[in-house]
């Protein structure tokens, strides 16, 4: 028995959630009592691979082939399922990414398994009953869900759990498994990347204006203030939909779901549908100049002032801070 955890690379560089993954998967191979098993594919480095030896993963299988280098939805599930076969994996996890939203349901139906997509918890078990909490109806609640099939496929939400150092040797073994012309269906040809800056789903501080800001001119100090706190940058859906910004940069129900430890609301009002996709945020800090408005409610931090006021001098107080 073993907990089997897909790691995810963006060219080469594990992502920060998959190490958030390995973590989890070590935390529930430690209740079970058993080993963590790491899965990559890809063009990774021993030595980028082996960084997963910190997190407590002392076996990281790799698949490296040229017709494997971007991602393949189909190919990828077959190599994870059968490497989850031949570790004989109780439970496989993977991090609740654009990738693993794909994998996820693929793997589960490969190993007819129970599925658990979005988790948010380490899971608790009654002998091999599982229940772990998820999100549910755009964040608007938790679920438990119950487990009990022989095996179970957990896709955890980045910034769920935090990656906990559990340092040991990883040690590299080539995998591989036969594959079939039909994993090959469907096939990624080429990535143009949007943009080099933070990622919005893995980001952990996320700067978001809306149409408070009146239009796109105004857009420079979201992006100076984003760029003195390292963070992403998003809007609220009618700033994307008027073409202020990029549809890229739209949370919500309808747009992207952020987790992050911060999430700076400017001149949104805080619509349940905005709310949706950034409710699960750790800390969440709204600029309004109306009072009423409801992301209040659910703010940690409220500033009631005008934005094109407050903005500017949040920015020079930091700067200030961090002497640049
Ligand atoms: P507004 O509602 O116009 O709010 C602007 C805010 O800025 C106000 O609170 C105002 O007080 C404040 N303000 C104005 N001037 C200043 C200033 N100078 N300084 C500080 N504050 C100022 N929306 C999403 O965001 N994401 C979604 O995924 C999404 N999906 C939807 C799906 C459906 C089916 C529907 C019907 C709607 C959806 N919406 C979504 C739209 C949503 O209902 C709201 O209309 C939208 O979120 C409002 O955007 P906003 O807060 O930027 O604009």
């Amino acid at each position: 028995m073993s907990v089997l955890v897909y790691i995810e690379n963006t060219e080469g560089i594990l992502k920060k959630s998959a190490f958030e993954a390995a973590s989890y998967g070590k935390e529930i191979a430690g209740l079970l009592n058993t080993e963590a098993i790491a899965i990559a594919i890809g063009d990774v480095s021993a030595s980028e691979l082996q960084k997963l030896g910190n997190y407590g993963i002392a076996k990281v299988l790799h698949v490296n082939k040229d017709n494997l280098k971007n991602f393949v939805n189909q190919a990828y599930a077959a190599l994870v399922a059968a490497a989850a076969k031949q570790e004989n994996a109780e439970i496989v996890v993977l991090s609740n990414t654009f990738s693993g939203k794909g994998l996820a349901p693929r793997i589960a139906a490969k190993l007819n398994a129970g599925l658990v997509a979005g988790a948010t918890a380490v899971p608790s078990f009654d002998g091999h009953t599982l229940k772990v909490t998820k999100t549910a109806f755009s964040n608007k609640a938790i679920a438990t869900v119950s487990l009990d099939a022989p095996v179970k496929v957990l896709s955890i939400n980045p910034n769920a759990f935090s990656a906990k150092e559990a340092p040991t040797t990883a040690t590299i073994v080539d995998f591989t498994a036969d594959l079939t012309e039909a994993d090959f269906g469907t096939l990624v040809k080429d990535i143009v990347r949007a943009t080099d800056k933070i990622a919005l789903p893995e980001a952990e501080i996320v700067v978001s204006a809306g149409r408070g800001l009146k239009g796109p001119e105004n857009w420079a100090m979201v992006e100076d203030l984003a760029e003195v706190l390292g963070a992403a940058t998003a809007c609220s859906k009618p700033v994307s939909d008027a073409g202020w910004r990029p549809h890229a940069e739209h949370v919500g129900q309808t747009g992207i779901v952020v987790s992050p430890n911060l999430y700076i609301a400017i001149g949104i009002s805080g619509a349940i549908q905005h709310l949706a996709g950034v409710s699960s945020s750790k800390t969440i800090v709204v600029i309004n100049k109306d009072p009423e408005a409801p992301f209040f409610k659910v703010a940690d931090y409220g500033i009631v002032g005008d934005a094109f006021e407050v903005v500017p001098k949040l920015i020079e107080a930091l700067k200030n801070h961090k002497g640049i």
